[in-house]
């Protein structure tokens, strides 16, 4: 932590100190994906760098000006990140954060399982994040405070439609993608928009041969913070669908 990151609890008034917190974390997790060879150095540098300007418009009582442009950049990573390593990426906070022990939430991933969930708590900010995991599949959720999980419909349609508690509050970008397998890289879709307010998100399934049980990956940017969503689904789900690509 720099400095000037460690000036950001004196310099922003309560409304604004979260967002500095996700930005600054947003930042370490960029950089940390560059340094882990997981995203090329140009795009994580500018990236990083447009997360800090973000940052410091904040920290000097400016509004932020490049918020779109951040969300669009930030899912860009995401595609680059989801089709090389997958949507684990609270890995690259080590160290950055806490974890909180784990509570039953009394909900059930969309295998059936039980859903747990845990706090991700900033060391040095105050921006934490909720990570819920499935006990059969891992990391299911990671949302940023205040955004509850999703349910997971698999029969309104050939992919997994996503129905959020709340509808988003400002509009977004979402990018999918096949978990990576030992180091093969995937081919993650096209970003696509969404607008302000909408409840729900069709995820398509990827077209391909995938033999067994992997799992489909979402990266949601809305609000100026991430989410991640991950699903298991078996090549028998495409062959009974549609299965065309991310539209
Ligand atoms: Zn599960």
């Amino acid at each position: 932590m720099s400095e000037g990151d460690a000036r950001i609890g004196y310099l922003c008034p309560d409304e604004t100190l979260a967002r500095a917190g996700e930005l600054l974390l947003q930042a370490v997790m960029v950089r940390a994906a560059v340094a882990a060879d997981d995203c090329p150095a140009q795009l994580g540098s500018r990236l990083a760098a447009l997360l800090d300007g973000e940052r410091r418009r904040l920290e000097n009582g400016l509004p932020p000006t490049g918020q779109e442009d951040t969300g669009r950049a930030l899912t860009a990573f995401f595609r680059v990140i989801l089709a090389r390593r997958g949507p684990d990426v609270h890995d690259y906070l080590t160290g950055a954060i806490g974890y909180s022990p784990e509570t039953d939430t009394g909900r059930r991933h969309d295998c059936g399982r039980r859903l747990l969930s845990l706090e991700l708590v900033p060391r040095w900010t105050t921006a934490p994040r909720r990570l819920y995991v499935c006990e059969r599949c891992g990391p299911a959720y990671s949302l940023p405070h205040g955004f509850g999980p999703p349910t997971a419909d698999r029969t309104a349609g050939p992919g997994i439609r996503l129905t959020f508690p709340a509808p988003l509050p400002a509009g977004g970008w979402f990018v999918t993608c096949l978990q990576p397998v030992g180091g093969h890289e995937e081919n993650a879709g096209v970003p696509h928009r969404l607008a302000p307010g909408v409840t729900t998100l069709d995820v398509s399934l990827p077209n391909g041969t995938y033999p067994g049980l992997r799992r489909l990956a979402v990266a949601l940017v809305t609000a100026g913070d991430y989410s991640t969503f991950q699903f298991p689904i078996q090549q028998q789900a495409v062959s009974e669908s549609s299965g065309g690509p991310v539209p």
